[in-house]
């Protein structure tokens, strides 16, 4: 139903956001943007993308900015080893504690468990789990988890892009395990959630859909494609929805894939528990991505996002944080998918520097030609 003039405010404290400054201690350090090194001829290193910063700022934007008023703050914890094993196999587990025990080690590429690593990793885990309970435990119906590491590269046996332990994929299972029947994921990061999608991939309990722009493979941590094809194996089959979109798509073909793939899935699927997985790197000035959303788009995603919880999961909805790296930006962009969960009649924060054009029609055409491709090839999609 649409929100009229005379619609109260939602309640205050009505985004309940899991934390812990513990998470700050996960130091990159500097180099060549994610590579660790320095060539020797620059006087000036950049720090590592996925640094401290970022995530301080969307701290505090949340604290500060005019949303503030809506969000209630809970403290995080770490995760037990054992809650790890949901997702992970224990030899990866060991390896992580084996290389923080050696003082730290180069997981692959841009992937440094330095010293203060994995305690900030077993907090990010804890805290998506925290705050899954609390959804599940019936105190709200929409909680945050503002976490770094970010997680959804990690595979089972695998780190992978920044990412140690998948901490929306750690969340899922303690979901199923809870008593949920169905859990769907929507990856809106701008890499392919392909930890996540590999952990769920042989199971019809877990519906993944990542959209993400076309990088393909990157290499031995990343071997998956994010391709149209990889649709999930054996009763996962058709469980796994990838939608890489053009460079250069934007608020208009988000919102196009959101309404055209997105939502008649999640509709088919009828989840009784849902994930949006974020990252500000699909915005229009990101250093890790070639997509164009601005605060607009990303408004537009969370409002999509909150009317599919309150029509099929009964509201609930866990958020977790992934990547985003422009360290502004990002910020500005948490506040404006929040400003769209909560429905808000009016923004509450203008955009600082969207200017991107954006030429919707390459992506449009996509949209349609996967469209067609997941009416012909996967199952519960057939004849929507
Ligand atoms: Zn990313």
């Amino acid at each position: 139903m649409a929100a009229s003039a005379s619609t109260p405010p939602p309640p205050p404290g009505k985004i309940h956001v899991f934390w812990h400054e513990g998470m700050l201690a996960h130091d990159t350090g500097n180099g060549v943007f994610d590579t660790g090194e320095d060539p020797g001829f620059l006087d000036v290193l950049e720090k590592h993308p996925e640094n401290s910063d970022r995530v301080r700022n969307m701290v505090s934007i949340l604290k500060k900015g005019p949303i503030s008023p809506f969000i209630t703050w809970h403290s995080g914890r770490s995760a037990l080893l054992s809650e790890l094993l949901s997702f992970h196999c224990p030899e990866y587990i060991n390896e992580l504690v084996e290389a923080d025990r050696q003082g730290g080690k180069a997981l692959c590429s841009g992937t440094f468990l330095n010293p203060g690593s994995w305690d900030a990793a077993l907090l990010a885990a804890g805290t998506a789990l925290s705050a899954m309970k609390y959804v599940l435990d019936g105190h709200a119906e929409i909680a945050y988890a503002l976490v770094r590491p970010p997680g959804h590269h990690a595979q089972p046996t695998q780190a992978d892009g920044y990412c140690f332990l998948n901490n929306a994929g750690l969340a899922v299972h303690l979901a199923l395990n809870s008593g949920c029947a169905k859990v769907a994921v929507i990856d809106i990061d701008v890499h392919y959630g392909n930890g996540t999608a590999e952990g769920f991939y042989q199971s019809d309990k877990v519906l993944t859909i990542s959209l993400h722009m076309n990088h393909g493979s990157w290499g031995p941590s990343h071997p998956q494609n994010g391709s149209i094809d990889e649709l999930g194996e054996g009763e996962g089959f058709g469980y796994n929805l990838n939608i890489p979109l053009p460079n250069g798509s934007g608020d208009k073909a988000y919102g196009y894939a959101m309404t055209e793939l997105v939502v008649p899935a999640i509709e088919r699927f009828e989840p009784d528990m849902l994930v949006l997985v974020i990252g500000q790197d699909s915005s229009a000035f990101d250093p890790n991505g070639r997509q164009c959303l601005t605060m607009e788009g990303y408004r537009e995603i969370g409002k999509m996002v909150s009317s599919l919880a309150n029509r099929c999961s009964g509201g609930r909805l866990l958020i977790v944080q992934e990547g985003g790296y422009h360290v502004t930006y990002s910020a500005y962009c948490l506040h404006a998918t929040l400003e769209g969960v909560l429905d808000l009649l009016l923004p509450l924060l203008s955009d600082p520097i969207a200017c991107y054009p954006e030429d919707e029609s390459f992506s449009v055409e996509v949209i349609e030609t996967i469209k067609k491709y997941q009416k012909d090839n996967v199952p519960f999609m057939k004849g929507a």
